[in-house]
């Protein structure tokens, strides 16, 4: 059965694409929202307001795009032609114990939520949310590599670095398209999982003796992992894709250097899929403040 959120004002601050889905499936769902920074048409549930004082006050929960806000606690948005900005004032309109929902929260983000005494949910630590997400992100990388590589993906040599929520799914559709696809983690687990899935898998310790077979690499792993010293071992002409957050898992002045196409690409499902990601945010929202799960 389908969460009702009758009865439930929340507030959307800022986003793209995909917060105009979440928005707009919040109120089908039987929310009234308020809205700032989205170009969305007012309709008798979905409320424009010019500031976020007007959206927030009153409202029982508040939803921060996935990026959340930035490290001057600045909201992350696309469309606005104002910046908006998150600050004590504003979030103290709401009252002790109101949840504050972003994808990813940064310590300014978290700081805030904890002065004001507020309940910050973030939606991608939630497992389902995360291995639901992966599958617009696989997609969206796929579509790059296709894009750019001059060979089909079918018998091309892929490496999923990491293998963890993206990393199965990219590495599962990526075996399904025919690519001979190597795993590299550090988990003996997951290596296990690889092998099990038809993969080949590899250890960090193993990944310079078999790097130069990489066509494609997509990496999964946020923290330096593609080195320069790594990079150094490619074929030419190899393409990387880095989904990791933050600055991504590749030293990408090596890559530039050593003549390497390699890609951060952020916010996939955003992006490739803005209505799938954003119907998916609103459901486990309206889940949370509905008890349902
Ligand atoms: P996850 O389930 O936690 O998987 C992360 C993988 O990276 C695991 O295999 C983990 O190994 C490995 N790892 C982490 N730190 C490592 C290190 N220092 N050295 C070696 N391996 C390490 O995360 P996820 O949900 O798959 O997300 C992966 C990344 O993609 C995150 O940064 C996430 O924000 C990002 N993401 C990006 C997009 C996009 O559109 N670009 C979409 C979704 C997610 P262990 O299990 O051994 O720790």
């Amino acid at each position: 059965m389908r969460p009702d959120l009758t009865g439930f004002t929340l507030a959307v601050l800022g986003g793209d694409a995909r917060e105009m889905y979440l928005a707009t499936e919040l109120a089908i769902l039987g929310a009234s929202v308020r809205v700032v920074g989205l170009p969305l048409p007012a309709t008798p549930q979905v409320v424009i307001c010019d500031d976020i004082v007007s959206a927030v006050e009153g409202t029982k929960a508040i939803v921060l795009p996935v990026p959340g806000v930035n490290e001057k606690g600045q909201i992350y948005a696309t469309h606005g032609t104002m910046p908006l900005y998150l600050s004590e004032e504003t979030l103290g309109r709401v009252p002790p114990g109101t949840p504050v929902f972003a994808g990813v929260a940064r310590p300014v983000l978290r700081e805030l939520v904890r002065r004001l005494d507020l309940v910050l949910v973030e939606l991608m630590d939630l497992d389902h949310v995360a291995i639901l997400n992966s599958i617009p992100t696989a997609e969206g990388a796929i579509m790059m590599a296709m894009e750019r590589l001059p060979i089909t993906l079918h018998g091309s040599e892929a490496f999923v670095v990491g293998f963890g929520r993206t990393g199965v799914t990219l590495g599962r559709v990526l075996h399904a398209l025919g690519a001979r696809t190597t795993v590299v983690a550090r988990s003996p687990a997951q290596r296990a999982r690889a092998l099990e899935m038809g993969l080949r898998a590899v250890s960090f310790a193993e990944f310079p003796e078999h790097i130069h077979r990489a066509d494609v690499i997509f990496n999964t792993v946020p923290a330096l992992v593609l080195t320069a010293e790594l990079l150094r071992r490619s074929r030419p002409g190899l393409l990387i894709i880095d989904l990791a957050s933050g600055p991504g898992g590749t030293d990408f002045a090596a890559a530039e250097r050593l003549g390497i196409t390699a890609l951060l690409a952020p916010g996939l499902p955003g992006k490739v899929a803005p209505k799938t990601a954003g119907r998916l945010l609103a459901v486990t929202i309206a889940e949370y403040l509905t008890g349902a799960r």
